[in-house]
């Protein structure tokens, strides 16, 4: 789960990160009586889920009132376009007016979870600010990197040689090496995949403040911290997503047009080559695991054609704790309430699949059932091709 940058903000001042005085606002007004609060200049910046907001005209800076809320009222309810948006953008709904900081020099600062060692990395270069996947790039060396044992923890001379490895003076490695330990205590606390400060800028003073703040929590952790839970912005997530996960039910959104409908996440894998190899592509991945209700399955066929670059839906079902007819129950269900102008074609196999092929058969609806999955896939695809607009 991603958080916005001001919340991320408020967990750094928890844990000790310095970061410059701020305000979260959702009107022009508030901005202008913030920014009087705080003392101008400010920053104001738009709080989207996504980066590169600088270059596209979602940070700027006011050196006075009116300044301020012309910018706030540029972006606020707008959406904003960066190049991690999609042409879409993001609609802005918050605002964070922050006391302007001088920045002498901006650096890099990241921890992830490295898959390829187990391990937590530390990432650090001097060429922060808005272009550090370039920097990956073309010049890799420019980043460092400290690998934390698991069992050990970070240790004090890791956290200050990446200060020294960056060349850093002395005063300003210690002040940096104080947010790497802070930043990697908050990462463990909370369960973090990322954690990253770009720019953790320079000061004339030698030390390191955090100008920008970005955190993903591993969903999977996310039990343990109701707190970070209360921080979800469902404006930023797909509707569909937040739908489906709102009844349990496993969903991602991708780019083909078969929409399916599958139970359990092999079976969902398996499914997705298969629609590749008969010539189609998936739309989603749709996991309605083992113990779905006919309510769930109901949901689910109503994601699917709710997505409006679904052109044929494929349910493909083994019952096992799942039985059959539970399933057909569920989807024919669906189909009654739902006005379904996509071919439905349906594999079924397992526990009761006799009496789920009869319900189907005996609902009057257009379904298309399909004896194994290689037909399954060739009727997909067909069905696809079908379709205005052709092909996957
Ligand atoms: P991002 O583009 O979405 O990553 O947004 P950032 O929060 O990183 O802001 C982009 C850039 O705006 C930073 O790299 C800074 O150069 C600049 N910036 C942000 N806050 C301040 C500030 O308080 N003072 C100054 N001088 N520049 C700032
Ligand atoms: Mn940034």
């Amino acid at each position: 789960m991603r958080i916005h940058e001001y919340q991320a903000k408020g967990l750094f001042a928890e844990f000790g990160i310095p970061v410059p005085p701020s305000r979260a606002v959702a009107s022009a007004d508030e901005a202008v009586a913030s920014a009087e609060t705080l003392g101008l200049p400010v920053v104001v910046k738009a709080q989207i889920h996504a980066g590169g907001r600088g270059k596209a005209g979602g940070v700027a800076l006011a050196s006075n009132a009116d300044e301020v809320r012309e910018i706030a009222e540029r972006l606020i309810g707008r959406p904003l376009v960066t190049h991690q948006t999609g042409p879409e953008g993001r609609i802005v709904r918050t605002l964070l007016v922050e006391k302007a900081s001088e920045i002498q020099s901006e650096l890099y600062l990241s921890l992830v979870v490295d898959r390829a060692s187990r391990q937590i990395v530390v990432m650090a270069s001097r060429a922060g600010g808005v272009d550090i996947e370039e920097t990956a790039k073309t010049d890799p060396d420019a980043i460092v990197k400290e690998w934390v044992d698991p069992v050990i923890g970070l240790r004090g001379f890791q956290a200050f040689r990446i200060g020294t490895r960056l060349g850093l003076p002395t005063k300003t490695a210690r002040s940096v090496a104080k947010i790497v330990l802070a930043l990697y205590r908050l990462f463990c606390a909370k369960d973090c995949s990322l954690a990253e400060i770009n720019p953790l800028a320079i000061t004339p003073d030698g030390d390191a403040l955090a100008i920008d703040a970005k955190i993903t929590i591993d969903d999977n952790g996310l039990f343990r911290h109701p707190e970070i839970g209360e921080l979800r912005d469902l404006n930023e997530e797909d509707p569909l997503e937040v739908e489906a996960t709102s009844v349990n039910l496993n969903y991602i959104k991708l780019n083909g047009t078969v929409g399916c409908l599958v139970n359990g996440a092999g079976l969902a894998m398996a499914t997705m080559d298969l629609i590749k190899h008969a010539g189609a592509s998936p739309a989603n991945f749709l996991d309605v695991g083992g113990g779905a209700t006919a309510e769930m399955i109901e949901k689910g066929v109503r994601i699917l054609v709710d997505d409006p670059d679904v052109r044929a839906v494929f349910i493909n079902i083994f019952g096992g704790i799942l039985r059959c007819d539970v399933l057909a129950e569920g989807v024919v269900a669906a189909a009654k309430n739902l006005q379904i102008d996509v071919p439905v074609i349906v594999r079924l196999e397992g526990t009761n699949v006799e009496a789920g092929r009869e319900i189907l058969s005996s609902s009057g609806l257009a379904f298309r059932t399909a004896g194994d999955l290689s037909e399954a896939a060739a009727m997909v695809a067909e069905a696809v091709a079908s379709t205005a607009g052709g092909t996957a």
